[in-house]
């Protein structure tokens, strides 16, 4: 069995991000990337999963420019064995990358899709969800334990309430939480090795799928600096400040 796991590289998340002067979006030049963190987590989740016997290559797939090609780098010195890059000049919504993803998934047919809950640059937490529906396979979203039994897989899933298992056939779609593994780090030996490891490289055209933008960003803003906050002395004071200052009571 397959797996196909999905990697996007993102602005790493201890930077500082900055918004361009023109509010057409954010500073990307010069600053540090990385695979987006949750799916580190897919990558090590596969990983585990091929250890255990029960898979027997993992092919790392992402859209973007020319140097996501380091992320998925990245992930075959991790130990996963192939990568496919789809290369863009512009950012793809997640529409888009979900037709892509489901494109070279009935090319490739992996038994299992992993990818990350969330991109912390957009935050749209819809991939996942988006690749189940137009493969019309299962999906568990926001998985914490994935157990692979014969023909269908348990997936443990965080939510409001707690802990909700749900039991999905294979072929299945997962979206991973950063609470499912600990992912590890690439030892040097691995990183040499991952080297010669080979990346396919297609475009969107070639693939025949259609991802132009279906939503117009209208403007990108930093948020409202926060107003530095004031320490009261009792309650009385705290009321009174809430009356004649805040105005809310
Ligand atoms: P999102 O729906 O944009 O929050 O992204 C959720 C997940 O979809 C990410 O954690 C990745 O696993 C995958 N994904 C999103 N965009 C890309 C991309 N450009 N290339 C590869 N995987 C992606």
């Amino acid at each position: 069995m397959k797996i196909l796991v999905a990697v996007k590289r993102v602005i790493d998340y201890n930077v500082q991000v900055r918004v361009k002067n023109d509010g057409t979006g954010v500073e990307k030049e010069n600053v540090k990337m990385s695979m987006n963190p949750p799916d580190e987590n897919a990558v090590e989740e596969a990983l585990r999963i091929k250890e255990s016997g029960k898979a027997d290559e993992i092919i790392i797939l992402s859209i973007g420019a020319e140097k996501s090609q380091e992320t998925i780098r990245t992930a075959l010195a991790m130990g996963a064995d192939r990568g496919i890059l789809i290369k863009t000049d512009h950012d793809v919504e997640p529409l888009g990358v979900s037709k892509l993803i489901a494109k070279i998934a009935e090319d490739e047919k992996p038994g299992i899709i992993l990818l990350g809950k969330q991109a912390i640059d957009d935050d749209c937490n819809q991939t996942a969800q988006m690749v189940s529906a137009l493969l019309n396979w299962p999906q568990g979203t926001f998985a914490s334990k994935i157990e692979i039994e014969n023909d269908s897989v348990l997936i443990t899933r965080e939510i409001d309430e707690g802990l909700e298992k749900i039991k999905v056939k294979i072929p299945f779609v997962a979206s991973c939480d950063l609470r499912l593994n600990e992912p590890r780090y690439a030892s040097l030996p691995n990183i040499m090795k991952a080297k010669n490891k080979p990346i396919d490289i297609k475009t969107a055209v070639d693939l025949g799928v259609d991802i132009s933008p279906r939503i117009e960003q209208i403007k990108v803003e930093e948020p409202p600096v926060r107003q530095k906050g004031v320490i009261v002395s009792d309650v009385a004071e705290l009321v009174k400040k809430l009356k004649h200052e805040a105005k809310v009571i």
